[in-house]
């Protein structure tokens, strides 16, 4: 993906952060009257206080989209494409709005950031995506032919993190709703405040009353009762993999919903010693330090080849701490902001603490910026043991592991040598070894002389292993959003 400005947020201040449930196309208080703070990571301030919902709130946004399903499902596929359009385009007209509400609650900073611009190219994809909803037909056994339909599971959940919080959103907005189904969403308790504006949005366009329900609140209870709720028939999940299992239990334990899981990434970059270097080190740094890390398809791990190892690494520094330093995600020109608040800061910081006690080559960075604000130095951690956390965990912050390989198989070894499978990278002008690479990396996605977070609308993206299971985009997006029914037709 592209990064480019469109526009900025410095100067922006909302008339009003709204703090309420969306249900059944209303904005309410949570039933319990209970309210959460969200603090301002560049700050460290009180940035607003919102109405955390619970499992009675849970059930009634269910009520409300039982009710409107039947009417939305009974739309022609194009009427739904339709709505998805109009928010595409409410959703353009306030992105300063949700630009600035991002960089409030979770630090991205708006600038820089095609993030937002995005979302409306996304919804607009989806949209044309309904079209596409198609069974097949047989007419292989005698007498008979025989048609599959896709539809609708129903009443549907997700649940999503707060890295990136409006694309998530649209990713399990857009096909759930195309698809024909209505949805109860809850946002991160970190940042549910842009989330709130779509919310909004769709209340302004007058989508139908139900379709869509937007919740703010906790893992637990309000995501645990969406994950149990028995009149769920579909949850999409995108967070950890600590918490995707929690669901799949959750699942299972309650009617056995179908599930989606987008979940968490250690991703290698291989670079061979016939690499273009000067396309290679802006990618990689690129990666790391995009959205301060906090990405689920970063590279963080990075094996080089011996023989450029120290070409590599020095370029590496000197890129990283260009591109690298951070800034108040609010202000015109900040292309990197904190981490997204005093949990994932001190998250970050443990993994510091932990290589300084071990004794880990730190050649870049290592420690906080300032005094204020949840920032972090561009962090290199060079030839770490393959079975210390730092190689082995998702750290998810500004911090690059750089390890120096000779032998391709032992390379490609190490590379799989993890649980996750989400993003995989090779850099090399061997075009054979290109190909064995992109066959036998054990990930959803795999650049070749690119990497994360390249991506595209209409590629698959999902992740093997522990990186989750069903994929999102493509072609492939509606199929997780509906259900086989093979129907009989005698002659
Ligand atoms: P998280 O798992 O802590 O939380 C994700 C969501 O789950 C939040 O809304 C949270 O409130 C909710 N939740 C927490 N416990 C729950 C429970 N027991 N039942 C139901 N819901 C519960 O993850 P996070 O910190 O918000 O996000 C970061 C993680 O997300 C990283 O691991 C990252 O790699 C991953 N991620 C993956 C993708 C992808 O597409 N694969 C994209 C973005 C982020």
């Amino acid at each position: 993906m592209a990064s480019s400005t469109t526009s900025n947020s410095e100067g922006y201040e909302p008339k009003h952060i709204e703090n309420r449930l969306f249900i059944n196309g209303e904005f309410v208080p949570s039933i319990s009257g209970k309210k959460f703070d969200i603090i301002n990571p560049n700050t460290e301030k009180f940035a607003a206080s919102v109405y955390e919902g619970g499992a009675e709130d849970v059930d009634v946004a269910v009520e409300a989209a039982k009710e409107a399903l039947p009417a939305w499902s009974a739309l022609g596929a194009a009427e739904r494409g339709a709505w998805l359009n109009k928010l595409a385009d409410a959703i353009e007209k306030n992105i300063d709005e949700i630009g600035y509400l991002d960089a409030i609650s979770m630090g991205r900073p708006y600038i820089g950031d095609a993030m937002a611009a995005y979302a409306g190219y996304f919804l607009r994809y989806f949209a044309s995506k309904a079209l596409d909803v198609h069974g097949e037909s047989s007419l292989n056994t005698a007498g008979m032919v025989n048609v599959t339909f896709r539809q609708p599971y129903g009443v549907c959940g997700a649940i999503i993190p707060w890295n990136m919080p409006l694309l998530v959103l649209i990713c399990k907005v857009g096909p759930a709703l195309a698809g024909g189904n209505t949805l109860v969403l809850k946002t991160s308790e970190k940042a549910p405040l842009s989330c709130l504006v779509v919310a909004r949005l769709c209340k302004e366009i007058g989508l139908p009353k139900g379709v869509l329900n937007i919740l703010s609140g906790f893992g637990r209870p309000c995501g645990e009762a969406i994950a149990k709720h028995m009149d769920i028939r579909k949850l999409s999940f995108t967070g950890s993999v600590t918490t995707g299992r929690a669901i799949k239990k959750a699942a299972a334990d309650s009617n056995l919903k179908n599930v989606t899981l987008e979940l968490g990434g250690k991703s290698p970059l291989v670079i061979f010693d016939d690499a273009d270097l000067a396309k290679a080190v802006p990618a990689a740094a690129f990666s790391i330090l995009s959205n301060s890390g906090q990405a689920c398809i970063a590279s963080s791990r990075v094996y080089v080849h011996a023989n450029v190892a120290d070409t590599f690494l020095e370029a590496m520094k000197t890129t990283m701490a260009k591109i690298g330093q951070p800034g108040d995600a609010t202000a015109a020109g900040t292309s990197r902001g904190p981490q997204a608040d005093k949990m994932q800061f001190d998250q970050v910081m443990s993994y510091m603490s932990y290589a300084k006690e071990q004794g880990l080559d730190i050649r870049l960075g290592g420690n906080r910026i300032g005094s204020t604000g949840y920032f972090i130095e561009p962090t290199i951690i060079a030839n770490a043991p393959e079975e210390s956390k730092v190689v082995k965990e998702e750290i998810f912050g500004p911090v690059v592991v750089i390890n120096t390989f000779t032998d391709e198989a032992d390379v490609l070894k190490r590379a799989n040598d993890t649980e996750y499978g989400l993003y995989a990278s090779v850099f090399t002008k061997d075009i054979s070894r290109a190909m064995r690479f992109a066959k036998a990396l054990e990930a959803g996605s795999v650049g070749v002389n690119c990497t994360s977070p390249t991506v595209a609308i209409d590629m698959p993206f999902g992740g093997y292993k522990q990186s989750g299971e069903g994929r999102e985009l493509s072609k492939h997006c509606l199929d997780e959003w509906t259900e086989v029914k093979s129907v009989y037709i005698s002659l």
